[in-house]
């Protein structure tokens, strides 16, 4: 046995991976090729132990295991909505829970993925944010829900993951030590173009700042919501540290790394942010960044009676926008019907698994 914990395989960085893998079998006097051997079985054959790195002799096999771990998370459960859409509530190996969600369209197969377990920004439509925080996601337990979902996806016809969004629960800048090794292994180990990868903030500027030094062409997904600070501070109390102006320039340096896209994420919520006078400021910030603009109708959640903006209210915005010469597109509601849409994601069974921990964390207002 190793010294001190078992270093995760998931979560290294493949050049790290690869090292790390290298001076193991050279101290084992084993050839250089068993590195490729065990590199080829996680990333291309999606090997969730090592008694699945078949191409190594047994006796390897037991060596790699007292040497390292792979931490794959196990479903626990698999819900497809009418859509077609698919949520795995994954257990992690502490048994924390969290939530990926497959999404397939004509040309296209999305996941959505997780950052941490609950999430710490309390915004105030969303229903991780009024589970609270729990405990933040390892770069392999990111990158593991992709390796379950791939091979579910691969299994059940749904073909190839095309696309991978960080719109999961949690806050992808608030744990940025894990985000930011799973894109890369994500990227160069598992070959996702980084031009498929959307990292979705709400707005934590110094996440925003390091992914736009990132030479790689990964998107960047802005939670925008409200076009003013008075009103997004309704919604997104994380607008009181990094407010609409400090954010706006934080893009502008995004932009000027390199042609990345910027999208700024609206959510439509009925009386609230979906006023014909705030399409105008909208307008002015989405052509300021070169963003193009979602619009997402509300997904009501148990904490709140908000209701989503009327589909002609939110026609009424999009061609507006349009008309400003905004590039902007409504985002159709997917897996409502099993809480899989944005913003409904929060580890559902927990509740049930530990009475009313996560419900009672914070009272719903009356
Ligand atoms: N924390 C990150 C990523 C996860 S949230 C972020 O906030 O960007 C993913 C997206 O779902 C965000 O754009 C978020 O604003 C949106 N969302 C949250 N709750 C929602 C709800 N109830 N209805 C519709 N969209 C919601
Ligand atoms: Fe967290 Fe995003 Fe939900 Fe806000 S919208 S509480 S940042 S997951």
């Amino acid at each position: 046995m190793s010294e001190g914990p078992r270093p995760d395989l998931l979560s290294l960085e493949p050049a790290d991976l690869r090292s790390a893998l290298d001076a193991h079998f050279s101290e084992r006097g084993q050839p250089g090729y068993r590195t490729k051997q065990v590199e080829k079985a996680l990333y291309e054959r999606l090997a969730g132990s090592f008694e699945e790195v078949t191409t190594l002799p047994e006796g390897e096999r037991k060596a790699l295991a007292e040497a390292f771990r792979i931490d794959e998370p196990v479903a626990r459960t698999i819900q497809r909505s009418e859509d077609g859409t698919v949520k795995h509530l994954w257990r992690l190996a502490d048994g924390e829970l969290v939530e990926s969600v497959l999404i397939p369209t004509d040309r296209r197969l999305t996941l959505c993925i997780s950052s941490q377990a609950g999430c710490a920004m309390g915004c105030t439509f969303c229903a991780t944010g009024w589970g609270g925080f729990d405990r933040q996601l390892s770069a392999g337990e990111i990158v593991g829900q992709y390796r379950g979902a791939r091979r579910w996806a691969e299994q059940h016809d749904y073909g190839a993951i095309s696309n991978i969004v960080y719109m999961g629960m949690g806050e992808p800048f608030s744990n940025r030590k894990a985000v930011m090794p799973s894109l890369t292994i994500l990227n160069v180990g598992y070959g996702v173009g980084a031009r498929r990868i959307t990292v979705s903030t709400v707005g934590v500027v110094p996440g925003i700042r390091e992914l736009a030094a990132r030479p790689e062409q990964f998107r960047l997904a802005l939670s925008l919501h409200a076009p003013n600070t008075e009103l997004r501070r309704e919604l997104v109390p994380l607008e009181k540290r990094h407010p609409i102006p400090e954010l706006m320039d934080a893009l502008a340096d995004f932009d000027d790394g390199g042609g990345k896209r910027i999208t700024f994420e609206y959510t439509m919520i009925d009386g609230l942010n979906d006023a014909a006078e705030l399409i105008d400021p909208l307008a002015d910030l989405a052509l300021r960044a070169r963003a193009f603009v979602n619009l997402i109708p509300f997904n009501p959640i148990p904490y709140r009676s908000w209701r989503p903006s009327a589909p002609e209210r939110i026609e009424g915005f999009r061609s507006a926008l349009e008309a400003r010469g905004v590039s902007v597109a409504v985002r159709e509601t997917r897996g409502r019907d099993i809480d899989a849409a944005c913003g409904q994601l929060r580890g559902h069974t927990l509740v049930q698994l530990s009475g009313t921990r996560r419900v009672a964390a914070r009272t719903a207002p009356a």
